[in-house]
């Protein structure tokens, strides 16, 4: 359904600023894989290279394979007709992806106007339909997105990704601006509609627990790169994504929240990143070796991770 074959971004804005470097990456029809890291790991610049949607400071390099298509040098009509038909986006903030003048039952008809030419009345029941399946009442299509909670944009969002029944959908944290309850309504209704209409699903966060909920597969980045691709089910074998899992405080433990145990320092500035495994300076378990050598993604076990320390 998607393949993304060595796929690099790099932003020209005062210097190269290499974001995505060589990232591969298949997806099969109906599935469903995860993409985490931490902030500015590059997450949001793979997911926006898929549509063609960077400015253009940004060179992207590689393939992006849809259905074997090649999004990157697709025509400039071909791409409008791919993009909400073939594969949509869900961003983060709903708030800022939703009009505030325009009545949300608009906003949700507009792609089946353009890129399914629907009449009118067409385009009112398709929208009720949808506002249906995201579990919201049909008379919501009147409300204005400031009328609506947070987990109720989220919900239109999604309805306006699945308005021209696309192959895939794209989610860029769709979760991350939500209260854990509400997080977990949205989840669950995500992860039943991609089964419902086979949809494949590319999805983004920074909350592992939240991508081994919905995901068949996670893959980790770190500085541009995938330091690991496996089962979601299966234990993590690089050091990055085992801290990245061992991250999170545990409720009601007030030492776990001071004191968590993820890791020290920040990510690297993509301008500045260090030599050998750009990890190894926050490693817990690096050997002198890393400093040196550059390990690409190899097998271990059920999955494959780019470490000197796993595999072969
Ligand atoms: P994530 O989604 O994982 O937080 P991003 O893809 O947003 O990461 O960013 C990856 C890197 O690219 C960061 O260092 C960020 O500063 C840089 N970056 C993102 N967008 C731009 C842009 N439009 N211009 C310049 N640099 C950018
Ligand atoms: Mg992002």
């Amino acid at each position: 359904m998607l393949e993304l074959d060595n796929l690099s971004v790099t932003y020209k804005a005062g210097g190269d600023i290499p974001a995505v470097r060589g990232v591969s990456l298949s997806l099969a029809a109906g599935e469903a894989v995860g993409l985490a890291g931490e902030s500015g790991s590059g997450k949001s610049s793979v997911a926006l290279a898929l549509l063609r949607l960077l400015p253009r400071s940004a060179v992207v390099g590689g393939r992006v394979l849809l259905d074997g298509e090649d999004v990157l040098t697709m025509k400039w009509g071909r791409l409008r007709a791919v993009r909400w038909s073939s594969a949509s986006i869900v961003f983060q903030g709903a708030q800022h992806g939703l009009n505030p003048v325009q009545r949300i039952g608009e906003q949700i008809a507009e792609p089946l106007v353009v890129h399914r030419q629907a009449s009118g009345s067409a385009a009112d029941a398709r929208v009720r339909e949808l506002l249906e399946q995201v579990g919201l009442p049909a008379w919501r299509a009147r409300s204005y997105p400031h009328e609506l909670s947070g987990g109720q944009r989220q919900r239109v969002m999604i309805a306006m990704a699945l308005a021209c029944s696309p192959q895939l959908i794209i989610a860029d944290e769709p979760t991350t601006a939500l209260d854990l309850m509400v997080q977990a309504q949205v989840l669950t209704l995500i992860r039943d509609l991609i089964a419902l209409h086979g949809i494949s699903l590319l999805m983004i966060s920074h909350d592992l627990s939240v991508l081994a909920d919905v995901c068949d597969r996670l893959a980790v980045m770190y500085a541009g790169r995938l330091v690991e691709l496996g089962p979601s089910s299966g234990d993590f074998r690089h050091p990055y994504s085992q801290a990245l899992a061992a991250a999170f405080p545990t409720v009601g433990d007030p030492a776990s929240r001071l004191a968590p145990r993820g890791l020290a320092g920040d990510p690297p500035d993509p301008q500045q990143l260090p030599g050998g495994c750009s990890f190894h300076p926050r490693c817990p378990v690096a050997i002198e070796s890393c400093a040196t050598s550059d390990v690409q993604l190899r097998p271990v076990g059920d999955r494959t991770a780019a470490c000197i320390l796993v595999g072969e």
